[in-house]
């Protein structure tokens, strides 16, 4: 039988991963939740939206005969990557997740450690600062309770309701960012913290890289906990993953 994969998308590495499957012959679907108004465009072909939960996963997979499923979400998209895990043990297809290996402080870094984002805010009740917050238009709202900074705010989209808190500044981008770029930016709006999420990988980094060249403290959200399943860490090994579970590799 040959390989029908379901990538579980929404990122650049989902992105890079799908054009050496659709370079390789192999065939798949990539999901996303839908949640960006211009998408990247997709070498294989794509759906949009929620599954339904475990079990519109789980008839979804059967549906399409879904033969391996790999979650190339971001580290903090938990709901669906726990989604997968059951639904994937419920229908029985294989699933792996793509992934990349948090980012740990350096010597100079000045890193304040939290385990997720109602640390995060509780961090930021301080004298006003500020803040460089990276962590996505869905999570704003939780910062509501710390008025008192002025926040810089990168997003891919601009946000659909005001931000709730008075002082902001938003900056539309999608990257990719480099290190100098996020200096320059942090210099510019008198930045004096960062927010980051420890997404990982190389994409997101240049913020981290520039807050440790110009001494700057980051407060840094440890990733959601998910249950036991199987991580790889580059497109290979998914590729050798493909072709060991059962199904020929390639056309
Ligand atoms: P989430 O909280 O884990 O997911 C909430 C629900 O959205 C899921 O239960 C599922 O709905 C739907 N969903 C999420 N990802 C989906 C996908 N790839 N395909 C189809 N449905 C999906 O996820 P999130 O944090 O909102 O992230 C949404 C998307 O943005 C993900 O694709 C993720 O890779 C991307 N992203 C997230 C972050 C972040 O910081 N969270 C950053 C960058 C990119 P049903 O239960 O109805 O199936």
């Amino acid at each position: 039988m040959r390989p029908n994969l379901l990538v579980l998308g929404g990122t650049t590495e989902a992105t890079q991963l799908c054009r050496t499957l659709a370079s390789e012959g192999l065939a798949g679907t990539v999901s996303f939740a839908g949640r960006v108004e211009r998408p990247v465009r997709q070498p294989l072909p794509q759906r949009v939206g929620g599954f339904g939960g475990v079990p519109g996963l789980v008839e979804y997979l059967r549906q399409e005969a879904i033969t391996h499923v790999i979650d190339a979400t971001h580290p903090f998209a938990a709901q669906m990557s726990r989604n997968a895990v059951l639904a994937c043990a419920e229908a029985g297809v294989p699933l792996v997740a793509f992934t990349r290996a948090p980012w740990e402080p350096v010597n100079s870094d000045t890193w304040v450690h939290v385990s997720d984002t109602a640390s995060a805010v509780r961090a930021l009740q301080r004298a006003a600062e500020t803040v460089l917050l990276a962590v996505g238009r869905q999570s704003l709202p939780d910062f509501a309770p710390n008025p008192q900074h002025r926040y810089i705010l990168r997003l891919v989209d601009p946000p659909s309701t005001p931000p709730p808190f008075p002082d902001y500044e938003v900056i539309v981008s999608r990257g990719p960012f480099t290190e100098g770029g996020d200096r320059a930016l942090m210099a510019e709006y008198g930045v004096t913290l960062v927010v980051s999420k420890n997404s990982g990988g190389t994409g997101a980094y240049a913020k981290i890289a520039a807050a440790r060249a110009l001494n700057l403290p980051v407060i840094m959200i440890a990733r959601p906990h998910m249950p036991p399943r199987d991580e790889m860490f580059s497109v290979e090994a998914v590729l050798q993953w493909i072709a060991h579970t059962g199904t020929e590799l390639g056309v």
